[in-house]
C-alpha cells in the first residue's frame, strides 16, 4: 500500500458541497482508503485571472493504485462534478491534484509527482502541514513545515 496526499480546491458555486461530494466519491472507490482530512482553508486565488476565493484542503489516502491509476480516479471525480478544462488556473468546481505518492519521484506526459508547484503554494502547504508537518519532500529534502515557514516568510504571514 502507498500513502498519497491529494490537494483539493474549489472556487465555483457551493464550494463546500463540491469538497464533500468529491470526498464521498473518493471513499466509494474500493482501492482507496481515506486516512485523514485536513481542515478547510479559504484562500485568495493566485493567478491573474479575476475569480472568487478558493476553499482548499488536503486528504491523506492509502491505496494500492499506481500513481497513474490514482490520477485516472481523480480525473473521473473532477469530471463527475462538472469540472470544465478551460485555460490553466481558470475557476473550477473541483481540482484534485496528487501532491505526494510515498517518496516516489515520477514524471510522464500527464503526471508529475511530487506535484511540481506544491513547495511554493501556501494553499497546499498550510493544510498539508496539519496532516504531516515532518514529511520530507523527496527532491528538495526539506520538511513540509520548513517549506511552509519559508512561504509564510515571503508572504509576511506569521503564526500566532
Ligand atoms: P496546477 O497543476 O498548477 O495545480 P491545475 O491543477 O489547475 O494546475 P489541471 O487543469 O487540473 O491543472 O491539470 C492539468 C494537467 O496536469 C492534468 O491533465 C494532469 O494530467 C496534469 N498533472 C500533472 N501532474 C499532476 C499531478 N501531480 N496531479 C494532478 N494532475 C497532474
Ligand atoms: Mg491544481
Ligand atoms: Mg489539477
Amino acid at each position: 500500500m502507498a500513502t498519497a496526499f491529494i490537494g483539493v480546491g474549489s472556487n465555483i458555486g457551493d464550494r463546500e458541497t463540491f469538497l464533500n461530494l468529491a470526498l464521498g466519491l473518493l471513499k466509494q472507490d474500493p482501492s482507496i482508503k481515506v486516512e485523514k482530512t485536513s481542515p478547510v482553508y479559504e484562500t485568495d486565488p493566485v493567478s491573474g485571472i479575476p475569480q472568487g476565493k478558493y476553499l482548499n484542503a488536503v486528504w491523506q489516502v492509502s491505496t494500492d493504485l499506481t500513481p497513474e491509476r490514482l490520477l485516472d480516479v481523480l480525473r473521473g471525480i473532477e469530471k463527475a462534478l462538472g469540472r470544465e478544462r478551460k485555460e490553466r488556473f481558470s475557476p473550477r468546481t473541483i481540482d484534485l491534484d496528487i501532491l505526494f505518492y510515498d517518496q516516489f519521484i515520477y514524471s510522464s506526459e500527464r503526471l508529475t509527482v511530487p506535484h511540481p508547484r506544491l513547495h511554493e503554494r501556501f494553499f497546499v502547504l498550510r493544510p498539508l502541514a496539519d496532516l504531516s508537518p515532518d514529511l520530507l519532500h523527496p527532491m528538495i529534502r526539506r520538511s513540509v513545515k520548513d517549506l511552509l515557514g519559508e512561504v509564510e516568510r515571503k508572504l509576511g504571514v506569521q503564526a500566532l
